[in-house]
């Protein structure tokens, strides 16, 4: 009988996805949870196939339970898929390609390709957007670079991030968006992917907030350090935080991917135990993304 896995416990894991079957099981039952319909043409009755697929009783077309989904030709066996996905959405902070290489006996490369198909995953699809208390501000990722600071500065990554509060202490959802400037136009791309116009918003004096006032409810106060925008600032520290300690110098390039890697850990920080399952379906639900894209992407420094 299946029975979904949501639970932290590393012991539990190992128990529970103890061979390649067990996951192949737990991936076919999100993937026939759909009516079935031939991807080649259409029809809907089917034969089962081999290793849990199915076969089109019109064209034969043999579909395996990973095709069409971000597992689509996995070079590696799926109970280390399994244990990435593991590690990825529950732990606090996962690790870096280069660890995950070495504790599952991968090719740093292949490491590295298969967590960009799983940050795809952990994209959010914006359908959710924040309704409460917010607050805007921005951040520059990079530090590395030499130039000027503030939001003059050059060659450095911009990001918007807007956070939902809970409480007077609490964040209860954050969401980070790469721009490639701080005008309105780009700014407003967080707005109208992130934030409902229903939402109350705060923000610092930056001129480019103005503008978005015509959609959204936003109050603009001077930023005083110490004194106000304290949770939002804690959150952006420990998101540059992140980005700097386990990757050392992610470019522009890949940075979306860990913002979204993130945040997507971030959102479910109350609800672990089903972070997991959760992304597993997600993986399932999400059409394959073509090698030769991430190899476009691919860098060994991450
Ligand atoms: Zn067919």
């Amino acid at each position: 009988m299946f029975t979904e896995f949501k639970d932290t416990s590393l012991l539990k894991f190992i128990d529970y996805f103890d061979s390649d079957q067990v996951c192949l099981n737990y991936l076919a039952k999100y993937k026939h949870s759909k009516e079935y319909e031939c991807k080649k043409c259409g029809h809907r009755h089917f034969w089962p196939g081999k290793k849990m697929g199915r076969v089109c009783k019109s064209c034969r077309y043999s579909e395996s339970v990973t095709a069409n989904t971000l597992f689509h030709k996995l070079k590696f066996n799926l109970r280390k898929a399994f244990y990435i996905l593991f590690e990825m959405s529950t732990t606090s902070k996962s690790v870096s390609s280069i660890v995950m290489a070495q504790k599952y006996e991968i090719t740093q490369k292949t490491a590295w390709l298969f967590m960009s198909k799983v940050r795809r995953a952990m994209s959010s699809s914006g359908q959710f957007s924040l309704t409460g208390q917010c607050e805007v501000d921005e951040l520059l990722s990079g530090g590395k670079r030499k130039g000027k600071t503030g939001r003059g500065a050059a060659n450095k990554e911009k990001v918007a991030v807007v956070i939902e509060k809970q409480g007077k202490t609490g964040v209860k959802r954050m969401y980070a968006l790469r721009i490639a400037n701080f005008s309105t136009e780009q700014l407003g791309r967080l707005f109208s992917k992130h934030i409902s116009p229903e939402a109350e918003i705060t923000t610092d004096l930056w001129s480019g907030y103005k503008p978005l006032k015509k959609v959204y409810k936003i109050t603009s106060q001077k930023s005083d350090p110490g004194e106000n925008f304290n949770l939002i600032h804690r959150c952006i520290q420990q998101l540059k935080g992140w980005l700097r300690g386990i990757h050392h110098s992610v470019s522009g390039k890949h940075l979306q991917g860990y913002l979204d890697e993130y945040c997507y850990r971030f959102n479910r920080h109350s609800s672990k135990d089903t972070a997991f399952d959760s992304l597993v379906q997600r993986m399932i639900m999400h059409p394959p993304v073509p090698k030769k894209m991430l190899d476009q992407l691919y860098c060994l420094s991450t």
